[in-house]
């Protein structure tokens, strides 16, 4: 981005001087931000997103449109709530000033060229600022960021061929078509292949071990596993075969046990972990959920293929393939190894993508195409 200062004067769209869009694109940047703010706290909650009005998480009055300017009003409130003064969170403040400052690279990357892509670009950006958040806290991405990024991505091809690197309308419509059927597709297929090769591990035990389930972990001969390091996600399941299974009133000779957070299951039968205080069994191995990705990485990448195209997706696969490990690796370096199983996924594949729209695809053209 050079500081060419013909932009200053009249280049952009309306006859209007470039860099007027470029304060409009930070202005309007930070109120999407303060928007992203809301779908973040309410949406995975399953909370409307357009009401009720804003209202202070901590005392729940309601705030006026003159105190809920994005950036100025948590600075002008020193980060507290004006009714009751609990502090409130930066991260209210991090995402409008995030998503300000991505707007301007959005156009600042494609305004000159394509204003259209430089709105696709913005709205991805966005949905991927959403996702990040939501995936940090909660392990999913909702279907509306997902799903409705496939629809939005699709449409907006129309106006965005750039960000698809065509030139036709044409190509940018088969461009998001095969980038939602390629995206979705293989990291499907690596979901798949994943759970096959390496989706649980392996505990081996002792033959004829007891293993005792209580209400805060799983006590082992040798060792004591809490929960909290178990269960990150709903669907997270233990799996093994049991012998002498007790419960509370009951016993079974011989089943299969899968345990997750809502539900117990022995052989065919479904019961509720809440209602089981007490779970014993012998077994000798025991096996424990390890999954990278899960479905809502596929419907994430299909939408990430709609907005750019299929060699985006692969990208995005490898290059998030290679920022988990060398996060991973980091965490190892500094002793903090346990805490890889509990970052998920959609950030990694965001930031692959992220990198894609500034720069690598020119670097995937330079090695595969030339
Ligand atoms: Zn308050």
């Amino acid at each position: 981005m050079d500081w060419d200062f013909e932009l200053f004067r009249h280049h952009g769209p309306l006859g209007l001087p470039f860099h007027f869009w470029t304060v409009f694109a930070f202005l309007f940047g930070i109120t999407a931000g303060s928007f992203l703010n809301v779908v973040i706290h309410r949406m995975p909650l399953g909370e409307s997103i357009v009401t009720p009005p804003s209202h202070c998480p901590k005392c729940g009055v309601q705030i006026s449109l003159f105190r809920n300017l994005p950036i100025l009003s948590w600075l002008l409130l020193r980060g507290r709530c004006a009714a009751c003064s609990q502090p409130i969170s930066p991260r209210y403040i991090a995402v409008e000033a995030l998503t300000g400052f991505t707007f301007i690279a959005a156009w600042l990357r494609f305004g000159e060229n394509s204003p259209g892509s430089a709105i696709a670009a913005a709205i991805l950006l966005a949905g991927f600022i959403a996702a990040t958040f939501i995936d940090f806290e909660h392990f999913i991405i909702p279907d509306e960021i997902t799903l409705g990024g496939v629809g939005a991505g699709f449409l907006l091809s129309l106006v965005a061929p750039e960000l698809h690197r065509v030139t036709t309308v044409l190509e940018a419509l088969r461009s998001s078509a095969s980038g939602i059927l390629v995206g979705a597709g293989v990291v499907y297929l690596v979901l798949r292949l994943g759970k096959l090769l390496f989706g649980r591990e392996h505990i081996s035990l002792p033959e004829g071990s007891r293993i005792l389930f209580h209400e805060t972990g799983v006590k082992l001969p040798d060792k004591n596993i809490s929960f909290e390091e178990i269960f990150y996600r709903k669907s997270d399941t233990i799996l093994f075969e049991g012998r002498h299974i007790e419960l509370a009133d009951r016993c079974y000779p011989k089943a299969t046990i899968r345990l997750s957070p809502e539900s117990l299951r022995i052989d065919d039968e479904t019961l509720s972990p809440q209602s089981e205080p007490y779970l014993a069994a012998e077994s000798d191995s025991f096996s424990l959920p390890r999954e990278a990705m899960g479905l809502g990485d596929v419907k994430f990448m299909g939408a990430i293929g709609a907005f750019l195209g299929w060699k985006a997706t692969l990208f995005s696969l490898m290059f998030s393939s290679i920022l988990g490990a060398i996060i991973g690796v980091s965490l190892i370096a500094i002793g903090r190894q346990h805490w890889s199983g509990r970052l998920p996924y959609g950030p990694y594949i965001a930031a692959a993508a992220t990198a894609w729209i500034f720069g690598a695809s020119a670097v995937w053209d330079s090695l595969f195409n030339r």
